[in-house]
């Protein structure tokens, strides 16, 4: 059987289990959703949000990109969190990076990958932030692994500067952002204990007022 045909074959192989758990499980996701989580995470295959928290379809809204990026000018993560904050009103957004990650990596590098050259850039930058922390790391999978941090450090930050988290922020407290980093080779997430809840950490430039400005002077 081929790879194709695999998928397929697992998918019936996956309901008939789901249901011999719940008879009701479809049925009552059919209905409509409720997650509290929105995942902000890498497009690598190694790293599925439901698989590696124990969750089950319905409990985590989830964005994927290279590097797990925020990009301010990106409509559609801007779009997965607009949903998501104020339709779904989540609880938490989590961006999760992961050690050994290629977009990352790529950044790294003056190599040429093609069109992703110009995603990554918004990572370089990262990496101009935080060069002098960086560029004394001599050992190159440590500097990797510092830099997969700090990238998920700058998109709690990216989160936080967007209209769509000081609103909901002004409005209900909530949600919370958190910056998390998975591990390929032990499975295990670590929290970076960066979790942001209120603008009071972001320098002042970025603040949004409550309410929208009238006016044609842009
Ligand atoms: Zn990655």
């Amino acid at each position: 059987m081929d790879t194709y045909e695999n998928l397929l074959a697992g998918n019936k192989r996956w309901v008939k289990e789901k249901l011999s758990q719940d008879p009701q499980f479809f049925e009552r996701l059919a209905k409509g959703q409720s997650p509290k989580v929105l995942w902000i995470g890498c497009s690598d295959s190694r790293v599925p949000a439901n698989e590696i928290t124990g969750t089950n379809p319905g409990e985590v809204f989830v964005h994927r990109n290279i590097a797990n990026m925020v990009v301010h000018s990106d409509m559609n993560l801007l779009s997965v969190l607009d949903y998501a904050v104020n339709i779904l009103q989540v609880e938490h957004v989590i961006v999760c990076g992961h050690y050994g990650c290629g977009g990352v990596k790529a950044a790294m590098t003056s190599e040429q990958y093609g069109l992703v050259d110009n995603w990554l850039r918004h990572t370089k930058d990262v990496y101009r932030l935080h060069n002098q922390e960086l560029d004394a790391i001599a050992d190159e999978d440590k500097r990797l692994n510092r830099f997969v941090e700090l990238n998920v450090i700058e998109q709690v930050f990216d989160l936080s500067k967007t209209s769509i988290i000081q609103n909901a922020w002004h409005n209900r407290n909530e949600p919370i952002v958190h910056g998390w980093v998975y591990d390929l080779r032990t499975g295990i997430i670590q929290d970076l204990d960066v979790s942001l809840h209120s603008k009071s950490k972001l320098p002042p430039i970025y603040n949004v007022s409550g309410k929208v400005v009238a006016g044609e002077d842009m």
